[in-house]
């Protein structure tokens, strides 16, 4: 496998929410203790481009939601050479207030999106304030701009994004959520993104509380562990172990940036 037909991945932290252990479980937790939830957006860089999956929140919506705002995504971003304003693809996982928010900052952009999840954030589904609550609705009125001026493209379950980057549909957490495989020079790296929030959620087939299907939640681990070479392959979208588990990016970006494909600390 030639270097050029790789891509290194970056996890950029950008946000923290503490919260007991009980809050990330249907049916709660035994263990009494803190796991908090770290927010990411991902960088994939290669073949001369940058792909860049989910966008965050920003300090506003932070505030609303009480979520803690650590650092703004753009800093991150730059702080490993990308410029927001020369992206030109962005992949969204799924439309979460914690995904799809900071939507000027990549004007150049293309959005790449589940024809399902669109359809079920203005759909029906939306008149459930048990369904809604993930959603924001000025986010989604921003992609349906997107739409209109010609700057969404639409996948249907498995696609390919870029020689050696798919999505794949997932559903579950929320219906149309998808799911990242990139080739890299450890193998094939998913980025599960809420496709499993912690690594506990797929190692112990355990399901996060905001669920349209726990079903397909479950069955989303097993897709998970097939497209990725190991599980150590496998990128949870909000667990503050990937901190840990990973090098910096370089030098100063401890606990900021992080290189996904670089091998693991066991
Ligand atoms: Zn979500
Ligand atoms: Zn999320």
């Amino acid at each position: 496998m030639a270097d050029d037909e790789t891509y290194e991945i970056y996890a950029v932290h950008y946000g923290h929410h503490d919260r007991p252990s009980s809050a990330n479980y249907i049916g709660g937790d035994v263990h009494d203790i803190l796991q908090p939830l770290d927010y990411y957006v991902w960088a994939i860089i290669g073949r001369g481009r940058t792909y860049i999956l989910d966008t965050g929140f920003d300090a506003a919506m932070g505030k609303k939601r009480q979520r803690t705002l650590v650092r703004p995504i753009p800093d991150g971003l730059k702080a490993i050479g990308i410029a927001p304003e020369r992206v030109e693809d962005v992949i969204v996982s799924h439309l979460h207030y914690d995904h799809t928010g900071n939507y000027d900052i990549f004007p150049r952009a293309k959005y790449h999106l589940q024809d399902t999840e669109m359809a079920y954030a203005t759909g029906r589904c939306m008149c459930r304030s048990f369904l809604k609550m993930p959603f924001e609705e000025e986010d989604v009125v921003a992609m349906v701009r997107k739409l209109f001026a010609g700057r969404v493209a639409f996948h249907d379950g498995t696609d390919e994004i870029a020689p050696g980057i798919t999505v794949h549909k997932i559903g579950g957490h929320s219906k149309g959520l998808q799911c990242v495989r990139v080739k890299t020079r450890r193998g094939y790296v998913v980025l599960a993104a809420d496709a499993t929030h912690l690594y506990k959620h797929f190692e112990e087939g355990r399901v996060f509380p905001t669920t349209y299907n726990p079903a397909e939640v479950l069955e989303g681990y097993d897709t998970l562990r097939k497209l990725a070479t190991s599980p150590a392959h496998i990128i949870p979208g909000h667990d503050p172990d990937v901190l840990r588990r990973y090098p910096a990016a370089k030098a100063g970006l401890e606990g900021w940036v992080v290189r996904l494909d670089a091998d693991p600390r066991q």
